[in-house]
């Protein structure tokens, strides 16, 4: 795999927290049934202050959970490790779920993408989003351009904490980075404090999403105690590698063929998961005597994700890679039949999500400033 990735190593770095057995044990008990398989399958990780938000939950201090996404194309695959779990969280313990749609970030970080794209583009993510079983009663979206009037009045506040030279050292920005960047800093953080803004008391915020991104939440989480909010919890998972065997299953790498787009033809689909890099042996016979090595094959992250039906499938299908049994012809056709069982169903879901997607738009304030 190429520029495989120390998440050890990343995590040290950044001085989050292992998510370990004793902390998924507890989470498991305030869930009160099984954890989700990103939990059980190692994908998710690592964490900042997860404890403490699921102790305070069990002794009745709810929390809310807060993720989102900068549309500047379909969705892969990969985005659904971030907002499957978000969706299994509400569902397991009811809590509302925020989601911001960064329609504006894109337009300021991309130059190829006009306003009309990264707003079409900011749609249909989000039906794909709701699609993962969200709850309409539970769940409200930040569209940034349409719910600046919701955003700004706490974004004034938040604003005035972030100094310069923390979002320059933090992001990188240079000389030429234009100033709509700079302030969006600002719009990202806000939604982590809006529910204790909006109803006057402190409401904990926790914040699914890769390890990538912990340095631009570690931001957030400085400001909060200026602010009089809580620091939100974050719980961290690793990348998922893309189907030619780059680390991560990117838009940007340089064929669309690293990627599994959920607007992909089927035919698409089949092409692509015939090609993926896997961590199969030159010929049969050696596979044979050998065994494969799951650990760098971009089949098997799909599986360890949401396409294998459950764990003991999941730890079967990685017995028999190593032990030489499953060929890699034939685990990718088992794995092609998951996904194009999920892209029908979820085709189906999209266009119910399609229906209350609109009135899960925050667009007003609750107050003034
Ligand atoms: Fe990957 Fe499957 Fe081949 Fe193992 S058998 S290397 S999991 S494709």
């Amino acid at each position: 795999m190429k520029g495989r990735v120390d998440y050890d190593r990343l995590r040290e770095q950044f001085g989050t927290q292992v998510l370990g057995p004793e902390l998924l044990a507890k989470l498991h008990q305030v869930a009160g049934a099984d954890l989700h398989p990103l939990l059980t399958r190692g994908v998710y990780y690592s964490h900042r202050d997860l404890g403490p938000l699921l102790d305070g939950y069990a002794n009745g201090k709810p929390f809310f959970v807060y993720s989102g996404r900068g549309p500047s194309g379909p969705l892969h695959t990969s985005h659904l490790v971030q907002f499957d779990l978000c969706a299994w969280l509400q569902r397991r313990l009811g809590v509302p779920m925020y989601i911001q749609i960064t329609d504006d970030e894109k337009f300021w970080a991309r130059s190829g993408l006009s306003r009309e794209e990264t707003r079409r583009w900011g749609l249909e993510n989000l039906y794909d989003i709701l699609a993962l079983g969200f709850d309409p009663k539970r769940t409200h979206v930040f569209f940034d351009s349409r719910s600046i009037a919701a955003l700004y009045p706490l974004a004034i506040r938040v604003a005035r904490k972030i100094p310069y030279s923390t979002v320059k050292a933090v992001f990188g920005f240079e000389p030429s980075t234009n100033i709509g960047l700079v302030f969006f800093t600002a719009l990202q953080s806000v939604p982590a404090f809006w529910p204790s803004w909006a109803e006057g008391r402190s409401i904990p915020c926790l914040i699914p999403c890769g390890i990538d991104q912990d340095p631009h939440f570690r931001l957030t989480r400085d400001i909060a105690d200026g602010l009089g909010y809580p620091k939100p919890a974050l719980i961290h998972t690793r990348m998922i590698p893309g189907l030619l065997g780059e680390a991560a299953m990117s838009t940007t790498a340089n064929s669309s063929d690293n990627a599994l787009f959920l607007n992909d033809p089927p035919k698409t689909v089949e092409r692509k998961i015939h090609n993926a890099f896997t961590g199969g042996r030159a010929t049969v016979e050696e596979q044979r005597r050998l065994g494969a090595v799951p650990e760098i094959c971009s089949v098997w992250a799909l599986w360890r994700t949401r396409f294998a039906e459950s764990d003991s499938k999941f730890d079967e299908i990685t017995r028999q890679c190593r032990s030489g049994e499953l060929m890699c012809g034939d685990c990718k056709a088992q794995l092609l039949e998951r996904v194009q069982a999920f892209y029908r169903q979820h085709e189906v879901a999209r266009e119910t999500a399609k229906t209350w997607a609109e009135s899960a738009i925050v667009t007003e304030a609750p107050r003034p400033l």
